[in-house]
């Protein structure tokens, strides 16, 4: 254990400027705070970034979770990926219905079965079986946070919002992982970058990356893998690498941020949208959270 640990997660790129988020930003600060605290006892960062995910989702505050809002069909289908870098496993469940925290359904995916993505009815059942917490009312459980947020985007775009966290622990482990409701006025069915390996998270040995935007975007640039590639292959920084792959998303039209850490524990969050919800825990034990 070298102590070098680093995380960084956020609460989604659809900020406007409109809003007050002191107190996603309290809240946000408050898990990276206890994230530390698990990760200086020596945690795994897998475990840390599903905890803090799972706190994400289950806040309320943030479009992913608790915080989602209803598809065009009046229903909550929740995605959610998970990818262990040291391992190179991954875990995703894509439009599942009726379960508190879609990132621990991932989890058991990635633990429980042979496969990586399970989507749909049979997402919920495999859930089931798992004895993971069930939504009793949907009508009171969610809060759709998110609702003031999708007044005003800019342009026409989608309105969104998701929640991410990437760590890299004192071992060198490096994890991403990211949850969502999707984007505001969804197709039922429509499936977003958030639960797809390589599109809205990735983790490999040498970076782990959670994406938040217009999810269509990431998908048809491979967002979160390219960074990973680009790094690997085109020996880019961390930044330069993500700025790159934003630089592209906008020339297709498209909004939205990442998160990242890489195996020194460097963190990136830059964004293109109005803003993004993002706290960091650096190396040096440096915290931030904001969200413009
Ligand atoms: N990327 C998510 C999606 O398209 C939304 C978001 O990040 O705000 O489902």
């Amino acid at each position: 254990m070298d102590h070098r640990f680093a995380l960084a997660l956020h609460g989604g790129a659809g900020a406007r400027r409109h809003r007050d988020y002191r107190r996603e930003i309290a809240h946000m600060r408050g898990l990276v705070e206890a994230a530390r605290d698990r990760l200086a006892r020596g945690a795994f960062a897998l475990d840390v970034v599903v905890e803090t995910i799972s706190s994400l989702e289950g806040s309320g505050l943030y479009v992913a979770g608790r915080g989602a809002s209803p598809n065009t069909a009046g229903r909550y289908e929740l995605d959610a990926g998970l990818m262990d870098g040291r391992a190179g496993e991954v875990g995703a469940v894509a439009a599942l219905e009726g379960f508190e925290s879609p990132i621990a359904v991932a989890r058991a995916v990635m633990q429980a079965t042979p496969h990586v993505m399970l989507a749909g009815a049979g997402a919920a059942s495999f859930a089931r079986s798992q004895g993971l917490a069930e939504i009793v009312d949907p009508g009171a459980w969610f809060t759709r946070a998110g609702q003031d947020e999708s007044n005003h985007p800019p342009g026409g775009a989608l309105a969104h919002g998701t929640v991410g966290c990437v760590v890299r622990d004192g071992e060198g482990r490096l994890a991403a992982g990211t949850s969502t409701g999707g984007v505001f006025g969804k197709l039922a069915g429509r499936v977003g970058d958030t639960p797809i390996p390589g599109a809205g998270v990735w983790a490999d040995q040498a970076v782990a990356v959670s994406c938040t935007g217009q999810g269509e975007y990431f998908i048809r640039t491979v967002a979160a893998a390219q960074v990973g590639m680009r790094l690997r292959f085109a020996g880019q920084e961390l930044r330069e690498a993500m700025k790159a792959v934003l630089g592209e998303i906008r020339s297709l039209g498209g909004e939205g941020g990442m998160i990242a850490v890489d195996a020194d524990g460097r963190i990136a969050m830059p964004f293109m949208s109005e803003g993004m919800k993002r706290a960091a825990l650096h190396v040096d034990g440096r915290i931030e959270a904001e969200a413009f």
